[in-house]
């Protein structure tokens, strides 16, 4: 088997596509080889030996030495130079590299193959023994931290204690005497630590150093971060060999790190440090504050210590021609590593760079207009769900920010409010107009109705994943979750942090991409949504074939969904609005009325609330299409809970207390999701869907009328089981329909469809098909009926579920394809086998989710339905699932 791969000297073994074998690294060294790049030659052993060598107790297969003996040979060959050799000696670096780049994993060993008697032979060749004797002990100090296991503190402490008593301030100020003394110093550090002496065979180094990097493989730091990120185990690492070449040797020698773009802003310019006599992790180890590598740079950050275009400009020139060259090649940003060997430029890597969501969207739409990207390649680019990022306030870099504590960045955007300390409290003070902050020390299912009604989410407990953070993204909401300094009473109601004291009613801003909170209103901006964001979604448009809506009821919600360039609403829950300002009472009185005539009485002063909010909602959305749902909760979610809530309903209606109270106990449910709900409601009491069809229909004829265009209202029936059930309710929504056309003389149109969210439903679709004009997809309730798991009480026991992979994923967040999936897809087949003009649309929450949504797409809907600051992720996410 071929278990190394040389490069070097313009040509290789390996080359880009040859990741998973050689890891990132590798196959980029390779790639840079083949390009002819200069680049240090060596070797990659691949990824399979790591496999082996954990399937093999720990050993290499017998081979393998011969094979690295042969790459090692070549690399002499090519530098002149000998591995061991007492004359002239190669010294290389020992580098790691997986697949996926990944910190936790072995640091790169410098210098290998310096001992007592190769560091002279390197100070007489190169003429400088400063710099032999400074390899020398960076040698000592990086292979017995990293693959010794001897504390860098040790090392640490023995040179600042020598620069102290020399008076030096700089590493830098040190002579080759100075060195040379810690050197001694470094190796009986060493011995004492370890009780044996610092490894002066090359070899021993040399197979000590590999051992190390396929060892880190599953430390504990390694074995975390690929939990984290979903990497399995069975990758493995490759190792990099290759020679060294010296930023540190002298004033013409460099090192740096450059992206070939702005990472934060995508901005086209080069964007990097560099170090002067240095090597390796100085430029971000902080010890030397690092020197732009542009003029440009150096002058707008007023810096008077020299770019490396002015201080080295031909390696500069070639530097800006080669990170041009990779750009092009690679079609995409790049993030690099180089060093400046007196004067001569060698690149040590390259990889394509991360960026922030806004730098992602400018160098796609550049690249496109460079004409280095198609427009579906920039488009197939940007990750959908980091628009999330985009989409919301942020905090006016010039304001004054007051920060009393510092949590998680959970989720995005930043918002202020009110402290409160409860849901049930959240979900008042919004009813009554006012905003709020929900602060919690933590989250659970309970709370979901109060993060709703908040405009951010504050914890002082939990992780990035905790209950609040992994809700709070959903709902597009800013949180800060896990701020631990600050404390929250709710005994006192009270929040505490650097000294400040905050109660109830206090305003407070938090900052869910900082995780910052701060005391009091700090001035926001809008999200910018033109530029390169415009272009970019203007470009999704054309390829899409799905239309997508939003979920709203409020006016708010409608003009944002509006903005973010929704399509129309799929998705109006009309009990949203009879939550509102006093509007509650009146929906209690029409719960708890004992008869017909009781109920049409509270319902006649609702009609008039509703109507007004349709007209409001038609007028926003100016001939898009409108989908109504008629009410859907179980009425139990209605029901006055208190004893004041409970006399002020008496008062409204002239009732007695008491018999109000047996009455709501009455309507006390055990299971209220699978309880009086959904159409079931408009089946006992048609007058609340009479009266809501009404609402929709005269506002429809005013809206029609005031603005000269159609509107053409979808009335929407939930929770539909069977098609005699449908039947019933549609029959009073079109006799609805004809007694409004009769009163005003207008013409009227609309359509009359159904929530499929019950297995049930999906299964007879073919006969509901012949009633329902449209169907939209309810997959939240269509996943807990299929599931039978209960979304409000999922999180206590999903968890497992996903870790084990028992579950790909939260099946409330990514559509579960293979179960409800099957069911969506049965339904959508039969449905419009019976009727081929049946409109088809998903608006469960997994309507904004980019996995979703691809599948969405797989079965022909014709649109979906997100909430309105998910509208522009589903907009591209549909674009990439038609490419
Ligand atoms: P990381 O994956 O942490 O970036 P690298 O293997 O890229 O680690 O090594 C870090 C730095 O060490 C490089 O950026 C480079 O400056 C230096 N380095 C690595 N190999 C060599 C080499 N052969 N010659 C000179 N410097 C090297
Ligand atoms: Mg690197
Ligand atoms: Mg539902």
């Amino acid at each position: 088997t071929k278990w190394v791969y040389s490069f070097g000297d313009g040509k290789a073994e390996g080359q880009a596509d040859m990741r998973n074998l050689l890891g990132g690294k590798g196959a980029n060294l390779a790639e840079m080889s083949n390009l002819g790049l200069p680049v240090p030659p060596g070797f990659t052993i691949s990824t399979e030996v790591c496999t082996y060598y954990y399937a093999n107790g720990q050993t290499y297969p017998a081979d393998l030495e011969g094979q690295v003996q042969a790459a090692l040979d070549r690399v002499g060959a090519i530098t002149g130079k000998t591995f061991g050799d007492s004359e002239n000696p190669l010294l290389v670096s020992v580098r790691s590299g997986a697949r996926a780049s990944m910190p936790g994993m072995m640091d790169t060993v410098l210098n290998l193959g310096l001992n007592d008697v190769t560091v002279e032979a390197i100070a007489r060749s190169s003429g400088d023994a400063r710099f032999a004797y400074d390899s020398y002990r960076r040698f000592i100090q990086m292979y017995s931290d990293v693959v010794l296991g001897v504390d860098h503190g040790f090392f640490e402490d023995h040179l600042e204690e020598y620069k102290e008593r020399k008076n030096y301030k700089l590493d830098t100020d040190l002579s080759a005497a100075d060195w040379q003394v810690l050197v001694g110093k470094f190796k009986d550090t060493v011995q004492a630590e370890l009780g044996r002496p610092f490894p002066q065979d090359p070899r021993d180094q040399l197979w000590g150093a590999i051992g190390a990097v396929f060892g880190s493989w599953m430390n504990q730091r390694a074995n975390k971060y690929r939990e984290l990120h979903g990497i399995p185990a069975s990758w493995g690492t490759a190792v990099n060999v290759q020679a060294m070449v010296f930023g540190n040797l002298g004033e013409t020698s460099a090192t740096g790190v450059a992206f070939t773009r702005n990472p934060s802003t995508g901005a086209k310019e080069l964007y990097g440090e560099f170090l002067i006599n240095a090597q390796g992790e100085d430029v971000v180890a902080g010890i030397r504050t690092p020197q732009d590598i542009t003029e440009a740079a150096r002058i707008a950050a007023g810096s008077d210590r020299p770019s490396l275009e002015r201080a080295m400009p031909q390696a500069y020139a070639e530097f800006i021609r080669i990170c041009g060259l990779l750009e092009k090649h690679y079609r995409d940003v790049q993030d690099v590593e180089f060093t400046i060997e007196r004067g001569k430029l060698w690149m040590l890597q390259t990889r394509n760079g991360k960026r922030t969501a806004k730098a992602a969207l400018k160098i796609a739409v550049d690249l496109a207009s460079e004409g280095v990207l198609t427009h579906e390649e920039a488009i197939g680019r940007i990750d959908p769900a980091a628009l999330d990022q985009l989409l919301h306030p942020t905090i006016d870099p010039a304001a004054e920010r007051k920060i009393i504590a510092t949590g998680l960045p959970a989720s995005p955007g930043a918002a202020g409010g009110e402290v409160v300390f409860d849901s049930d409290e959240a979900e008042q003070a919004r009813a009554a107009g006012r905003r709020v902050i929900l602060v919690r020390i933590e989250t659970s299912p309970e709370d979901i109705h109060g993060m709703h009604a908040s405009e951010g989410i504050l914890t002082t407990r939990g992780g990035m994943t905790s209950h609040a953070a992994v809700v709070a993204r959903g709902m597009g909401k800013p949180c800060v979750s896990g701020a631990g300094g600050l404390r929250v009473d709710y005994a006192a109601q009270t929040l505490t942090a650097g000294g400040v004291t905050l109660k109830k009613g206090d305003w407070i801003t938090i900052d869910g991409g900082t995780g910052q909170v701060l005391v009091g209103e700090v001035k926001m901006l809008e999200p910018q949504l033109s530029g390169e964001f415009g272009t970019l979604m203007g470009w999704a448009d054309g390829v899409r074939r799905m239309k997508v809506r939003a979920n709203a009821e409020t006016p708010r919600d409608a003009r944002a969904a509006r903005g973010f360039g929704a399509e129309g609403i799929g998705l109006c829950r009309t009990e949203h609005m009879f939550f509102e300002g006093e509007r509650i009472v009146a929906v209690r009185e029409m719960i708890l009325a004992d008869d017909e005539k009781g109920r049409r009485a509270a319902l006649a002063k609702l009609l008039p609330m509703q109507r007004a909010d349709f007209v409001e909602l038609f007028s926003i959305m100016s001939g898009l299409p409108v989908t109504i749902r008629l009410l859907d909760p179980p009425l139990h979610e209605f029901l006055p809970h208190t004893d004041e809530e409970i006399a002020e309903v008496a008062a409204a209606m002239g009732a007695d207390a008491d018999k109000l109270k047996r009455r709501a106990a009455e309507l006390h449910e055990f299971n209220p999701m699978l309880g009086f709900r959904g159409c079931r409601l408009a089946v006992a009491y048609p007058e609340i869907a009479e009266m809501q069809a009404r609402a929709i229909f005269e506002a429809a004829v005013q809206a029609a009328k005031a603005s000269g265009q159609p509107v053409i209202p979808e009335v929407m029936v939930p929770l539909v089981m069977t098609k005699p059930e449908l039947d019933l309710v549609k029959e009073r929504i079109v006799a609805m329909a004809e007694a409004v056309k009769k009163e005003t003389g207008a013409a009227l149109d609309y359509q009359v469809g159904t929530m499929i969210e019950l297995p049930r439903a999906a299964l007879r679709a073919g006969e509901i098909a012949e009633s329902a004009e449209f169907f939209s997809f309810g997959t939240n309730d269509l996943t807990q009926t299929t599931l039978g798991i209960s979304r409000d009480d999922a999180a206590s026991f999903l968890g497992p579920y996903t870790a084990k992979a028992i579950l790909p994923a939260d099946p409330f967040v990514t559509i579960d394809a293979e179960g409800v999936g099957e069911l969506v897809r049965l339904a959508a087949e039969r449905g419009r086998k019976t009727r081929g003009s049946l409109k088809l649309g998903i608006c469960g929450e997994h309507g904004g989710d980019p996995a979703s949504i691809a599948f969405c797409e797989s079965v022909g809907l014709d649109y979906v339905s997100c909430s309105p600051y998910r509208v522009p992720i589903a907009r591209l996410a549909a674009a990439q699932a038609a490419l």
